[in-house]
């Protein structure tokens, strides 16, 4: 037989939820435009190396996440796993600095990380992306963070903000030296990925979610205590800025993200309600990424993605299912009705109201489920009668209100518009 499931971690969004997905992206949308942002569209696919020289090749995404494969050409492309690489390449590929002295861009769509399915942890899964190219201010970091915060507060999810700096290539050497010190002393205590993290990528060790590692890294050296001095302006600028908007937040120097290209700025806005799954969204800033990526020299840039899954979760806590309806059924009983509901049925959609009907002619039993199923407001029954004396009867589906609607020889569009008055809702 046929393969009739979807693949493990590959979900249908179905007609009964798509409401919350679609008020996710409406709200987002409307924040973005507010804040200046435009969309940008990238490919699902682009070459391995983008993501591996972007994203870091001792990172989880990298080492165990990608999806990865040689199409016929013998190509190693990647199905993207973030939004961040492919938008930059396309930024450094179209010369879109010429366009603008900043870039604020969005993207909405599906990413692919092989990672172990749970909830609110999906092998395709979708995000909503922003990135700032050309902006190295400290008040850009700020202003992003409150987009974030306003995109959640209207769509009435709490999610604490959590702030960080990871420093730059300047002070983190420092930093991960007296880290690496620090842990090597407590070595033993450590998870297998956390020793090997130990050695390649000591930072990661900071967010493991092992328990023993939390305790081991408690007492261990704060990068902020690390920072240079401009490293330390920046985030202290960043704080006051929030700070000027009211936007809530506390620091967390465990919080050191899982994509090498941060520098200075990171942030999480993360949630109790999710288990494991805690982060709603995040992101940082990665100057240098750009450049690294063919990009002009020392361009600045930050980012943050939101999880939608994860958003959308949350709101169906709140809110039972919904099934969407239409406006109108039309009950033609008989070929002449029929015929005639065809007709109508269409000068009605050209005018704006949503309706459907039984192409096959169904009996009226059969044609009333149907209108209950599809949770039309109202159904239009028209048989050959109505068709004689030129009225038919309009239910009002919610109330079982019954009443004569005019479906008389004047011409079908004058029908149609006096039927879609009759049916506005509060009519
Ligand atoms: P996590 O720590 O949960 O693995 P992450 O650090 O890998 O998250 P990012 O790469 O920063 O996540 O992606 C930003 C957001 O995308 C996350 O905060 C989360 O909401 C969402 N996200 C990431 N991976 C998944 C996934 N596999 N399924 C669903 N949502 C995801
Ligand atoms: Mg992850």
């Amino acid at each position: 037989m046929a393969q009739t499931k979807a693949l493990k971690g590959f979900k249908d969004i179905l007609p009964n939820e798509i409401h919350l997905w679609q008020r996710v992206e409406d709200v987002a949308r409307d924040i973005f435009r507010r804040f200046a942002f435009f969309e940008i569209r990238v490919p699902v696919l682009e070459p391995t190396a983008l993501f591996v020289r972007s994203i870091g090749a001792d990172t989880d995404i990298v080492e165990k996440e990608m999806y990865t494969f040689n199409d016929k050409n013998g190509d190693s492309l990647t199905m993207r796993p973030e939004g961040t690489a492919p938008v930059l390449r396309a930024y450094v590929e179209h010369a879109l600095h010429l366009k603008s002295k900043v870039a604020r861009l969005y993207t909405i769509g599906p990413m692919f990380r092989h990672e172990r399915p749970q909830k609110g942890r999906l092998r395709q899964f979708h995000q909503m992306s922003v990135e700032v190219i050309g902006a190295a201010g400290p008040l850009v970091d700020a202003e992003l963070m409150a987009m974030a915060h306003m995109i959640l507060a209207r769509l009435g999810v709490s999610a604490a903000l959590e702030i960080n700096s990871l420093g730059c290539p300047d002070c983190r050497p420092a930093y991960n030296k007296a880290l690496v010190d620090f842990l090597e002393s407590r070595r033993d205590n450590l998870c297998d990925d956390c020793r090997r993290r130990l050695d390649k990528n000591p930072l990661r060790v900071l967010d493991c979610k092992n328990k023993k590692c939390r305790a081991e890294v408690e007492e261990s050296p704060a990068i902020t205590d690390f920072l240079c001095l401009p490293c330390g302006d920046h985030f202290a600028a960043v704080r006051a800025g929030l700070d000027a908007m009211a936007v809530p937040y506390r620091k967390n120097r465990f919080m050191v993200r899982g994509l090498d290209y941060y520098r200075r700025t990171t942030f999480e806005l993360v949630t109790d309600q999710l288990g494991a799954q805690s982060a709603v969204g995040a992101g940082g800033r990665y100057d240098g990424l750009i450049e690294s990526l063919g990009g002009a020299k020392n361009t600045p840039g930050i980012g943050f993605a939101i999880g939608m899954e994860r958003l959308v979760l949350l709101l169906a806590a709140n809110e039972p299912g919904q099934t969407p309806g239409i406006d109108l059924f039309i009950a033609g009983l008989g070929a002449a009705a029929g015929n005639y509901a065809f007709r109508l049925i269409h000068a009605l959609r050209g005018i704006g109201i949503s309706c459907a009907m039984d192409m096959d002619n169904g009996g009226l039993k059969s044609q009333m489920k149907q209108a209950g199923k599809a949770k039309a407001g109202h159904t239009l029954i028209i048989g050959d009668d109505e068709l004689a004396t030129g009225q038919a009867v309009l239910r009002n589906m919610a109330s079982g209100e019954q009443r004569p609607a005019a479906i008389d020889d004047n011409d079908i569009n004058t029908i149609a518009t006096a039927l879609a008055a009759e049916i506005q809702p509060g009519a």
